[in-house]
């Protein structure tokens, strides 16, 4: 079985794709965004994956690759074309070499056009493919810069992949539209550049003739591409908060560990975002913490104390995640939720105020 997600950066609209092997848990990353590290760091560990190698299916013009990021954070290796002429790889790949992971293998096919070191990843059973800035959703890519060419495009997706079954989905690197996914039958009888009786040379004269606008992150994103991704002198990551052993949820929420904060209650402020009745209830609440019930909580949000980190808790840990958005949104740097809340704080035997034993 295969593990898979398809992920969006409403920034560039590009779609990062997460594919593990169901039994190894082995998996590989395809165009990650340096923005959404974070994010895609809290789904691998959610899903219980671990992540042997991030794939680039081209050196990006519109947005930097997450590749060396992960490979920080992860310790994943990177590779991508080596007709990409980037440095800082792990793994330089050639057409027809496979990427291994578990029990499932991409093979790599040259696509160049868009740029010279463009390729398309097929996975094992030819049921899905990942084709880039090749062919797109009823479109393709640009080739007016990074060494486009539209004969090399046009050739690449008439042997390369409308040469895969009819059935085999294909997955863009961007949509503009929301689109997601679509398959080699559709584009063969629907793709307007590329489908139907369409030559290379009508498509050479579509082409020449689109008159797009230059990519905003160009001068930006090219040479932090060509270092896969590894930061020049311009800022790199956002840093991850310090002040605790905290971890991120592909939800969205920083968290901290019960124990972590029974042993350091004195280093932040406990703010318990249950109704009075809860506080005073059955379940207790957690000694020094301040009671300021969720529904409150935006208009209130100015008089808390802003002297230490926030620990948000609630019954269940849900509540009080959402206490986290409404306190960054106030202004609040250092906040962190109690998952699992009072239920799981009292289940570990952890000390309480008030309640019942
Ligand atoms: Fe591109």
């Amino acid at each position: 079985m295969l593990v898979f997600r398809q992920l969006f950066d409403p920034t560039s609209s590009t779609y990062t794709y997460l594919l593990g092997c169901s039994s190894t848990r082995e998996a590989v990353l395809i165009d990650p965004v340096f923005e959404q590290v974070r994010r895609d760091a809290a789904l691998i560990g959610e899903l219980g994956l671990k992540l042997l190698w991030t794939l680039d299916t081209h050196v990006h013009a519109d947005h930097v690759t997450g590749a060396w990021l992960l490979k920080q954070k992860l310790g994943s290796d990177i590779a991508l074309s080596a007709a990409a002429g980037a440095s800082g790889a792990d793994r330089m790949l050639a057409d027809g070499d496979r990427v291994e992971f578990g029990r499932r293998s991409l093979e790599v096919r040259a696509t160049p056009g868009h740029t010279n070191g463009c390729v398309t990843y097929v996975l094992d059973d030819e049921s899905m493919a990942f084709t880039g800035d090749c062919i797109m959703i009823r479109g393709s890519g640009r080739t007016d810069f990074q060494q486009g060419d539209p004969r090399a495009l046009y050739r690449s997706v008439r042997s390369r992949i409308f040469s895969l079954p009819e059935t085999c989905l294909l997955y863009p690197a961007h949509d503009y539209r929301g689109l997601t996914a679509t398959s080699v039958a559709e584009e063969k009888k629907f793709n307007p550049r590329l489908g139907g009786e369409v030559g290379e040379g009508d498509y050479v004269g579509y082409m020449k003739n689109l008159d797009l606008p230059h990519p905003k992150k160009i001068d930006e994103a090219v040479p932090a591409n060509l270092r896969c991704g590894q930061p020049g002198n311009e800022a790199g990551a956002p840093p991850d908060p310090v002040w605790a052993p905290l971890r991120f949820t592909f939800g969205g929420v920083w968290e901290v560990e019960p124990h972590w904060l029974e042993e350091n209650l004195a280093k932040v402020n406990v703010l318990d975002v249950r109704e009075p009745n809860e506080f005073s209830g059955p379940l207790g609440h957690i000694r020094g913490a301040t009671l300021v019930p969720l529904g409150e909580l935006a208009q209130r949000a100015k008089e808390l104390p802003n002297d230490k980190p926030i620990v948000a808790v609630c019954r269940a840990g849900s509540r009080s995640a959402h206490a986290t958005a409404i306190l960054q949104k106030a202004g609040f740097a250092d906040i962190a939720n109690l998952p699992g809340g009072m239920l799981r704080w009292r289940a570990e035997g952890r000390g309480v105020e008030g309640g019942s034993s």
